[in-house]
């Protein structure tokens, strides 16, 4: 069993959980894998195949651990330079691949290149840069490959695509050799001390950490290892802090509607608990009636589905930058009569410039547009008045005239149902039982943005291409039309 990079960072962010993970027990959940995180996977790579372009010719290493680690040791000997993904096995177990890896003749020493297809170096619990590559210089150490300098080269967050890529501008290189000096002791007997955890033939597992910890910090055993917890528990209460998860789990109180009236909590949190504890809805209704009649006709139901490449694929655009391709708009006239309009991109370079030119002639000079969480269109919307200015003065009124919908129900309308969340999806279900995402090929907008990418990078059959696109527009069409659906609930209400 080796210690890699990535088990090395699994290990720091949790030990039980490698640890479940590395001995194959029936009490490890593997996180679900979607076509989304594949995606990242991918595009780590292309952002790698880009990134190896800034130093010329050299040497891939591929196959299997053992036999890169081989042929890794032939090219070090022959002080090969630059060796991508050169492999390194220690005889305790720690494995370590770099990314580029450069000999320096003056110094007889090597270089470590390691490359990230995010725009910052990350230092933070879940992923710190540092330590990955106090991890790689460590297994090199360990093995009497000396090392000299260490780098992290990632993508720069001010390029601007315009016409072919510049390397030297799209990445950032940082030279990090101090701060992987100082973590360096720190990672040593860190990574000692998980090869000797991760040989333990048994591990306490009757106590989890994670009952401290918020929903979104439990790994994928959690429901496994923590049966007493069901799935809606303090955990999921909005914004909770661990002091606040101690206080209630040393008191032995997992369930929402056992909290006592004077535990200490936000009004926000206190509202949610006391949802739970009445099964009540609480409906502020002069609130939401004022607020109904500040809103002019037509009402312009809008949402967009966005796309994110780490290299930009459009002119103007920068890494990671959203790139709108699809828009679905519902338009309701004062006397409530409906109508629907809609576009879908099916080529990336040209997308949010037909997608404004579409929104300029549909949206109508007058009346409110409605959105859910509508600082994301809003967002878009500034951000592509910038890249084309012809119609910044368009999509800046079209910010100045959105609403969110969204607003309603996170002060004036709450719902045991919602249990804590004000997604239009945990919403909608409860407003409009009948009414749902279920039966739809496509449910979220990751995987809209999944589909899409299908659509324009993969050589599909024609009947498959145009069976996502309509999946697309399903999709995205039920997005405004379940707005509508809420809307009209409101004014019912
Ligand atoms: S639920 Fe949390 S503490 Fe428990 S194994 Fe998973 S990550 Fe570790």
């Amino acid at each position: 069993m080796y210690l890699s990079k990535t088990d090395f960072r699994e290990f720091l962010k949790c030990s039980k959980c490698l640890w479940l993970k590395k001995n194959d027990t029936d009490l490890y959940v593997p996180p679900l894998v979607t076509e989304f995180n594949q995606k990242l996977i991918d595009e780590g790579y292309e952002v790698e195949e880009y990134a190896r372009q800034m130093f010329g010719e050299g040497t891939l290493v591929r196959g299997s651990n053992e036999e890169a680690a081989q042929d890794t040791k032939k090219l070090i000997d022959e002080k090969s330079s630059p060796i991508f993904q050169a492999t390194f096995i220690t005889d305790a177990g720690l494995l370590a691949k770099t990314d580029v890896l450069v000999y320096n003749e003056f110094s007889d020493a090597w270089t470590i290149y390691e490359i990230k297809s995010s725009t910052t170096i990350k230092t933070g619990r879940d992923e710190n840069n540092i330590y990955d590559v106090a991890f790689q210089k460590l297994v090199m150490t360990e093995l009497s490959i000396p090392v000299e300098q260490t780098y992290i080269i990632h993508l720069n967050k001010e390029y601007i695509k315009r016409g072919e890529i510049e390397l030297s501008d799209l990445f950032t290189t940082t030279d990090v050799s101090e701060l992987v000096e100082e973590k360096y002791e720190e990672v040593k007997s860190q990574a000692d001390y998980a090869l000797e955890f991760l040989g333990n033939k048994d591990i306490n597992l009757s106590s989890c950490t994670c009952l401290y910890s918020s929903r979104r910090n439990h790994c994928s055993s959690f429901k496994v290892l923590n049966q007493e917890v069901p799935d809606y528990s303090i955990h999921d209460i909005a914004r909770i802090s661990s002091k606040a998860l101690s206080g209630l789990v040393d008191s032995l109180i997992i369930n929402i509607s056992d909290i006592p009236d004077d535990f200490k909590l936000s009004p926000n949190q206190k509202v949610q608990v006391d949802l739970e504890k009445s099964q009540e809805p609480k409906i502020e209704i002069e609130n939401i009636q004022k607020t109904l009649e500040e809103l002019d006709y037509p009402l312009v139901f809008f949402d967009y589905e966005t796309y994110v490449s780490a290299i930009p694929k459009v002119e103007g655009f920068s890494p990671h930058q959203h790139i709108p391709f699809q828009v679905s708009i519902h338009i309701l006239d004062s006397d409530m009569k409906l109508n629907h309009y809609e576009y879908l991109a099916d080529k990336i370079e040209n997308a949010p410039f037909e997608l404004i030119e579409f929104l300029h002639n549909t949206v109508p000079a007058h009346g409110t547009l409605v959105s859910w969480h509508a600082s994301f269109e809003n967002t878009r919307n500034k951000e592509i008045a910038k890249i084309y200015p012809k119609y910044k003065d368009f999509l800046l009124d079209l910010n100045e005239r959105t609403f969110d919908l969204e607003k309603i129900f996170m002060k004036d309308y709450r719902h045991p149902g919602f249990k804590g969340k004000t997604s239009i999806k945990k919403v909608l279900p409860v407003l409009s039982p009948e009414f749902s995402y279920k039966d739809l090929e496509i449910q979220s907008g990751t995987e809209a943005m999944e589909n899409w990418h299908r659509t324009i990078f993969e050589e599909l059959e024609e009947s498959e291409r145009s069976q996502i696109q309509n999946s697309l527009l399903k999709y995205c069409e039920l997005d405004t039309l379940a707005m509508v659906k809420i809307f009209k609930h409101l004014l019912k209400i």
